[in-house]
C-alpha cells in the first residue's frame, strides 16, 4: 500500500531546527561526498526526498541520520547551500522524539522552557531530599563539629538506593525507546525476514560501536573523534561508578592519590573537562560545520555537564582539605545538578544519541543480512 503523505511534515521538523529543505534539487553531490554512505544506504539525499514529499513513515523508519557522524563534508559540496549535514542533525532530534513514547523528548526539543522547568523541578526535589527529608539535615549538621563525615551526613546506602531507582527508571525508558526504534526500522517492515543468526553475530559489532563510536574516525577530523571518545568514556565511567559502585566511591576515608578510586575519578574529571572546554570553544568559534548551528539543547547539555564536573571538583577539594560545611553544601549542589542532567539528558535528549547510533549500525546490518537472504533465496 502506498504511504500516506503528511503535508505538515516540514512544519513538524522545523520545530527541531531550521533547514533549507526546499532548496535541494537532488544533484547527489552530498551522497558522493559522504565518507560513510554505502550501497543501498544513500544519505543524506534520501532524507530530503522523504521531507519534501511528506513521507513521515519512511522518515520514521530511516536509519540514515544515525549513520551520519556530522563531518560536514556534504554541506561543503552542496551547490544549493541546503546544509545536508545539519539536516541529519535536525533529523536525529526529530527521530529521538519519535522513538520516545512519553512525549517528553519532543517537549524538551521544541520548547527549551520545558527543559529548564524539568531540570529545575528535579534539582529542587533532590535538594529537598538531601536537606529537608534527610534526617541528618544540613542545618543540624552545621552546628556540629568533628571534621567531614560525608557518610554520616548523606548515608551512602540511602544515596545508593536512590541512584539505583533512578538508574532503573532511566535504563527502562532508554531501552523502551530503543525497542520503539527497532519497531520503526525493522518490525514495521513486514517484508524483512531477519535470519536469527544475524541478531547474535551482530552483537559483537554493536558492543564495539558502542564502546568506540569508531565511525567518527572515518570522517577527516580525527581530533574530534578522539576528544569525543575521551568525553564519552569519562561520562560513561562516572555513570557506571555512580550507578553500581557508589559504596566503593563515596567513602569516609580519603585514600592516597594513586588509589584506583581516586585515579578513576581523576581520569573521568580530566576527560570531562577536556571535552567540555573543547566543545565550548568549537561551538563559540563556529569554524567547523559541526559547530556552526548550535541548538539550545546542545548548550544545555554542555552547561549541565560543566556545572556537574565543576561542583564535583570543588566537592573533592573541600573534602580532602577537611571543610565540613563547604563539603556538605557542595554535595547538595553537585547532586542538584548531576541528577537532573542524568534524568533529562540520558533518556530524552542529547545523551540518548550515544545509544541510538550503535543500535542504528546494528539494525542496518540486520537489514542488510535480510536483503542478502532475499537476494539469494
Ligand atoms: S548536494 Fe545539496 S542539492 Fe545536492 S542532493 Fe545533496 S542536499 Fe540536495
Ligand atoms: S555530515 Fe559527513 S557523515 Fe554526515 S551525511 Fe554529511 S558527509 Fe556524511
Amino acid at each position: 500500500m502506498a504511504e500516506r503523505v503528511d503535508p505538515n511534515l516540514v512544519k513538524q521538523i522545523e520545530q527541531y531546527g531550521k533547514g533549507a529543505w526546499a532548496d535541494c534539487f537532488h544533484c547527489g553531490n552530498c551522497t558522493g561526498a559522504c565518507p560513510l554512505t554505502e550501497e543501498k544506504v544513500l544519505f543524506p539525499r534520501k532524507s530530503y526526498t522523504d521531507i519534501q514529499l511528506g513521507l513521515k513513515d519512511s522518515l520514521a523508519s530511516s536509519i540514515e541520520p544515525w549513520l551520519c557522524y556530522y563531518c560536514g563534508d556534504c554541506s561543503k559540496q552542496c551547490p544549493r547551500d541546503a546544509n545536508p549535514g545539519e539536516t541529519m542533525m535536525i533529523l536525529r532530534r526529530y527521530l529521538t522524539s519519535i522513538y520516545d513514547w512519553t512525549g517528553l523528548s519532543r517537549k524538551f526539543y521544541v520548547s527549551h522552557w520545558w527543559e529548564y522547568i524539568a531540570i529545575f523541578i528535579v534539582g529542587l526535589a533532590v535538594t529537598l531530599l538531601l536537606t529537608v527529608v534527610n534526617p541528618n539535615g544540613i542545618v543540624m549538621e552545621l552546628t556540629s563539629s568533628g571534621g567531614v563525615q560525608i557518610n554520616k551526613m548523606f548515608p551512602v546506602e540511602w544515596v545508593h538506593l536512590g541512584d539505583t531507582i533512578m538508574g532503573l527508571c532511566i535504563g527502562g525508558l532508554l531501552i523502551s525507546n530503543i525497542f520503539r526504534m527497532y519497531y520503526f526500522i525493522i518490525l514495521k517492515d513486514k517484508t524483512l525476514k531477519i535470519p536469527l543468526l544475524s541478531y547474535i553475530t551482530g552483537i559483537k559489532d554493536l558492543m564495539m560501536h558502542f564502546a568506540t563510536q569508531k565511525r567518527f574516525k572515518e570522517c577527516d577530523n580525527k581530533s574530534y573523534w578522539g576528544i569525543h571518545w575521551i568525553l564519552m568514556t569519562s561520562y560513561s565511567l562516572m555513570f557506571v561508578i555512580i550507578m553500581f559502585f557508589l559504596p566503593w566511591f563515596q567513602t569516609e576515608e580519603v585514600h592516597n592519590w594513586y588509589h584506583p578510586q581516586r585515579m578513576l575519578g581523576y581520569y573521568a574529571t580530566f576527560g570531562l573537562m577536556l571535552g567540555i572546554i573543547y566543545f565550548f570553544v568549537l561551538r563559540i568559534r563556529k569554524e567547523h560545520e559541526v559547530s556552526k548551528n548550535s541548538h539550545v539543547s546542545d548548550w544545555i547539555f554542555l552547561i549541565l555537564l560543566f556545572l556537574s564536573t565543576l561542583s564535583g571538583i570543588l566537592l573533592h577539594f573541600f573534602r580532602i582539605y577537611g571543610l565540613p560545611v563547604a563539603t556538605y553544601y557542595m554535595y547538595v549542589i553537585h547532586m542538584a545538578v548531576l541528577v537532573p542532567m542524568l534524568v533529562v539528558e540520558v533518556p530524552f535528549s542529547k545523551w540518548s544519541h550515544l545509544a541510538y547510533r550503535p543500535f542504528a549500525v546494528y539494525f542496518s546490518q540486520l537489514k542488510k543480512s535480510a536483503l542478502l537472504k532475499q537476494h539469494r533465496g
